[in-house]
């Protein structure tokens, strides 16, 4: 009897189903510690795993609660437990896109009730309460002195233009003026020609942060200030040539033995996505499903099509490698009349 409510348990943490928070907690005896389902910390080994219905239990059998999950913070009605394990369930996935029916299905409400359930116990939208959690978390990066970039990265923002314009009205002040307390970096940057018409090389002392592609020169400094708003943005030809070159080549195939330096910052998920990208090797092409399966998120195809479009360094890291299964191109950040290109140059080499 036990033995088969047991293995539904057991497939419930497996599956780190939100939906079974606040049911059962389960106990890990190679740690002393017991946690909520859901909890993202590494599954024990199922022989030393052992179910209690409440926290209490799992404390009277000598356990303590997980710091990361606080099962014990689950109290309440059953909705009240659904929505808190919502809200947790949002704070550790602040990285990915998530969408009401994404929402729905991991905790098996219809993406309606789901909302209505949410807005009427917590008093926003999930989508309202992820934003309030990035914004949250943005604010106290900077606050530690984190670059502006490096902070908005680390709290789960994929691009600046979508925090700009959100910054102004939650910060209650204009972000230049936050910034002051952050450090403030310089970037450096050149324009040059490419076969994909002119390009524009941003870097850091550290490694290239930005390669942008336009018809025009002042598209390309539009477009480093929309992605760098904070930074100080100097010119510098000669200084950036190598990195230029290097550049150049990667897209004529040429080998090239050094490795670009790169100074990005990306979330778990995108590093994940675009150290992968860097493997496939000049003229082979990967579908986006083909790249979610090879991290091991198969079902993340979505939101690997957005790392690709949100990948800072074309050419750098190679997303336009990334295609659609049926065989179409799929999307470009730079157009997708420039990834045709890149792969048919690449083709013919
Ligand atoms: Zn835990």
């Amino acid at each position: 009897m036990t033995g088969i409510v047991d293995d539904v348990r057991w497939r419930s943490v497996v599956a780190r189903d939100g939906a079974s928070d606040g049911k059962f907690v389960f106990a890990v005896s190679s740690t002393g510690v017991y946690c909520r389902p859901s909890c993202p910390s590494r599954r024990p080994r199922r022989e030393n795993v052992r179910f209690f219905p409440r926290p209490q239990e799992a404390e009277s059998a000598g356990f303590r609660e997980c710091m990361r999950c606080r099962p014990k913070a689950l109290a309440g009605n059953p909705r009240q437990q659904l929505a808190k394990a919502v809200c947790r369930y949002i704070e550790q996935h602040l990285d990915e896109p998530l969408t009401l029916v994404e929402l729905g299905s991991r905790f098996r409400q219809s993406p309606f009730h789901l909302q209505r359930m949410f807005k009427s116990v917590v008093g926003i939208t999930p989508k309202e309460y992820a934003d309030s959690c990035r914004m949250r978390g943005f604010r106290e990066r900077l606050k530690s002195g984190q670059s502006v970039t490096r902070a908005m990265h680390e709290a789960g923002y994929s691009s600046s233009s979508r925090l700009y314009s959100r910054t102004a009205s939650e910060l209650g002040m204009e972000p230049g003026k936050y910034r002051r307390g952050a450090v403030a970096a310089t970037i450096r940057y050149t324009c040059a020609d490419s076969p994909l018409g002119r390009m524009l090389i941003a870097a850091t002392d550290k490694g290239i942060c930005s390669i942008q592609f336009a018809d025009s020169e002042e598209e390309l400094e539009q477009g480093l200030k929309h992605e760098f708003p904070f930074a100080m943005r100097r010119r510098e030809d000669a200084r950036l040539e190598e990195l230029v070159a290097g550049v150049v080549e990667r897209m004529k195939g040429a080998a090239v033995s050094a490795s670009l330096p790169l100074d990005i910052q990306a979330t778990a998920f995108q590093r994940r996505v675009w150290s992968y990208l860097q493997s496939i090797g000049f003229g082979e092409t990967r579908s986006y499903a083909q790249v979610a399966k090879a991290i091991r998120r198969p079902r993340a195809v979505r939101a690997v099509a957005r790392a690709c479009a949100t990948n800072p360094v074309p050419i750098a890291i190679p997303c336009h490698r990334v295609v659609r299964a049926d065989g179409e191109m799929g999307g470009y950040r730079w157009g997708v009349r420039r990834k045709q290109k890149l792969l048919e140059m690449e083709a013919s080499n």
